[in-house]
């Protein structure tokens, strides 16, 4: 049994409108490590939904079409499997949670039938053991009063405890790989903390491998191991959390963390916002995508697109100013005073 559990190699996915194509995922590579929690980061638009999407093949067949690349599932490529096949997967081994839980939930359902209802699709269970089981997925969410709560409906939950079913549904059967796409972005921001710790303590107890998607990297503080910050349908810089924290290297990285509240920030100092908007994906321009918003963009930007160059063993970015030839520049402070910045040596 090898390390990596779920392994995508130069994705390229686009879509076909009535504007032309559009090509919302290019040469995207990751692997996702049994137990790990995998971040994959960006602004609305980067690509990072239409990954995860192709990867449970949820996106609309007549239109998409995935140019190029593999999505290696237990050494199986899911690119090669049928509809069919592909409802086996999803829910089984590989789930997926979205941002907003009501557009999950059955509103006419009771809550204990749609978890019901989610275990008996792959699992062989009576009915008494399958309801149970949904009693005990509830408990282990932190439903209160959860034997009591089976009977009652979305409505009538909030929607963090909402949030909590939905990831019942999603644990349903065990999967050993949790996609979760901007998991806590409709809640407020206690009821977010509470629904990453239970995700956190979740992936504990079951070695879940998960997969969060989110804009905000403040959210994956906590709980990510690695990160893969994607910018224009491009991962720009991979690394582990402390390197991305601590050593980021892209000027798109470092402009998410500028933005990013920080824990001891005195209050008056303001956020720092990336300036501009994400390109057209519809209409990109030769070179690299993020030149335009880019504080130290070079000639050579706007020319060619900048190679993969590894920093570390796990830490690697796309970005010209890696190159031997590029002037050195001072980074920006984007701790806060939080934490001390390391330039690249030469
Ligand atoms: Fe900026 Fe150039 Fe690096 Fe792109 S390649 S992020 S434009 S310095």
């Amino acid at each position: 049994m090898t390390d990596t559990i779920l392994s995508v190699d130069n994705l390229d996915v686009s879509f076909q409108t009535y504007n032309g194509v559009i090509k919302a995922v290019r040469g995207v590579d990751f692997d996702l490590k049994r137990g790990e929690t995998l971040a994959i980061v960006g602004e609305s638009g980067s690509g990072k939904s239409v990954t995860a999407k192709s990867i449970m093949q949820l996106l609309p067949k007549k239109t998409t079409m995935i140019d190029e690349g593999s999505i290696t599932y237990e050494n199986e490529n899911l690119l090669n499997y049928s509809r069919k096949e592909m409802e086996k997967i999803r829910g089984k081994e590989i789930s997926m949670v979205f941002q907003d839980p009501m557009t999950s939930l059955n509103p006419t359902m009771k809550v204990g039938k749609q978890v019901v209802e989610g275990i008996r699709k792959h699992q062989s269970l009576t009915k008494k053991e399958a309801y149970n089981r949904a009693q005990e997925l509830l408990e282990l969410v932190g439903i209160p009063n959860a034997k009591e709560r089976m009977d009652a409906y979305p409505h009538e939950f909030s929607g963090g405890m909402r949030q909590r079913v939905v990831i019942a549904i999603a644990l349903a059967c065990n999967p050993k790989v949790l996609i979760a796409d901007e998991p806590t972005t409709a809640l407020d921001v206690t009821i977010q903390a509470q629904i990453l710790d239970l995700m956190k303590d979740l992936q504990k107890k079951t070695g879940t491998s998960i997969i969060i998607i989110t804009h905000d990297l403040g959210v994956v503080v906590n709980m990510a191991s690695r990160i893969a910050v994607m910018y224009a349908g491009e991962i720009v810089e991979t690394g582990t959390l402390e390197e991305i924290f601590y050593n980021p290297q892209h000027p798109y990285t470092w402009g998410l963390l500028q933005s990013m509240p920080k824990m001891h920030q005195d209050r008056s100092v303001p956020l720092i916002p990336i300036k501009g908007s994400p390109p057209d994906v519809s209409n990109l321009h030769d070179g690299c995508p993020f030149a335009a918003r880019c504080p130290y963009v070079m000639k050579v930007c706007h020319d060619h697109v900048p190679d993969k160059e590894q920093v570390s063993e796990t830490h690697s970015v796309s970005c010209w100013l890696q190159d031997e030839r590029a002037p050195r520049i001072k980074q920006p402070d984007f701790t806060g005073g939080d934490h001390v910045v390391q330039t690249k040596t030469r």
